[in-house]
């Protein structure tokens, strides 16, 4: 295997060669390495900077580029597993002194030993592997997602069968995605009397990335289960409300009077703690990332998002309604000025979070 030299933030490893002429560049080397997940590993590197875990599981290591960051750019101490040799070996020759590397199934090293934090960052769904993750964590857990269309409402059935959990491909489809994966982490997790907080979750491109808090006891696996709901979308109109608790309820629509369509079971309420947040975003400039533009947007973002469930893309909305948008500022001073909360939100560019009703978002788009 033809190998090559590369830097992430202040940590050198071998890579494979990609074969460039090959559809799907990650995939055509014999270990694992997507250059295009940098801003996801930084995320986490900065998360444990400022988190500081005890040590930290790369369950799925590949080169084992994102373990390795860990240990150097956070003084986390670390073990690395792979279930394929031939990444087991390419590991242990990138690591250095005093990181464990082991090769083995995730799922049988996470149902034997405990870690203070453990990282789930699979080939797509990381549905097999949550249950032993859930035992496993002790403070933190992280998860990757890339398989966006099942969980996004796009392949349906996949969706169901993984998550086992109803989206639905909406204007805030990206979201859907990332509060079904928070909901099954959280189903997932309060069976054994624990539950979850979400510290910092955020989606882009093609994925989803989740850095959560474990909490033990039933009171705390109370509470995640009292943020377990759906939420309820017209599929007539931009109408959508929010239902807590495991049966959706009938509802329909106050504009048409049409039936509203559960989306769901999801995670409902906050995603990230703004204290959190702000404390990374402190830390960032020091951290040498090669994604430092992209994380020093998107945190702001993150710690001003308004804790609602979906998002409305105004753009959308001003399509449907046959009118010309107006400016970010203006939709979002327009909703404030008629009393109501409004912030911009990361999942998109023309997305505006609020706590208003469909018929005042309507009006602010309209300015009337
Ligand atoms: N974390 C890596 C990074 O940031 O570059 C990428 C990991 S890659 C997407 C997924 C890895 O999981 C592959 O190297 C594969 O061999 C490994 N894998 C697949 N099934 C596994 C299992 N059951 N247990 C442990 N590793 C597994």
């Amino acid at each position: 295997m033809e190998r090559v030299l590369v830097t992430e933030g202040r940590t050198s490893f071998f890579a494979p060669v990609q074969d460039e002429n090959a559809a799907f560049p990650p995939g055509s080397a014999p270990i694992f390495y997507n250059r295009r997940m940098e801003a996801n590993r930084d995320a986490t590197v900065l998360f444990c900077a400022a988190v500081r875990p005890s040590d930290y599981l790369d369950a799925m290591g590949a080169t084992g580029v994102r373990g390795l960051r860990v240990a150097n750019e956070s003084g986390t101490p670390v073990t690395i597993n792979d279930i394929d040799p031939g990444a087991a070996a390419e590991i242990r020759r990138n690591a250095g002194e005093g990181v464990e590397v082991t090769c083995g199934d995730a799922n049988a090293l996470m149902s034997t030993r405990r870690f203070d934090a453990v990282d789930l960052d699979p080939f797509g769904t990381p549905a097999p592997f949550v249950d032993a993750a859930c035992r496993s964590a002790r403070r933190y857990l992280c998860v990757t997602a890339t398989d966006t269309a099942p969980l996004c409402g796009a392949h349906l059935k996949a969706g169901m069968r993984r998550y086992f959990a109803r989206p639905m491909n909406t204007d805030y489809h990206s979201e859907v995605g990332l509060r079904i994966l928070l909901g099954f982490v959280a189903r997932e997790m309060v069976k054994y009397d624990r539950g979850i907080e979400p510290l910092f979750c955020f989606a882009r491109e093609h994925f989803v990335r989740l850095h959560l808090r474990v909490r033990r006891g039933v009171r705390h696996a109370d509470r995640t289960l009292g943020r377990i709901g759906y939420v309820m979308q017209c599929t007539n109109d931009i109408h959508r409300e929010e239902a807590v608790g495991l049966i959706p309820p009938a509802a329909v629509c106050p504009g048409c009077g049409s039936s509203l369509r559960p989306i769901g079971p999801l995670w409902l309420g906050g995603v990230n703690d703004p204290d959190l947040i702000g404390q990374m975003a402190g830390l960032l400039p020091g951290m040498g990332f090669g994604t430092e533009r992209y994380l020093s947007r998107l945190l702001p973002l993150l710690a001003e998002e308004l804790p609602t469930s979906s998002y409305y893309d105004y753009h959308e909305v001003a399509k449907h309604l046959r009118a010309s948008p107006p400016t970010m500022a203006v939709m979002l001073e327009r909703l404030r000025a008629a009393g109501y909360g409004a912030t911009r939100t990361h999942y998109a560019g023309t997305g505006v979070r609020t706590d208003a009703p469909a018929d005042v978002v309507e009006a602010a788009v309209l300015g009337v």
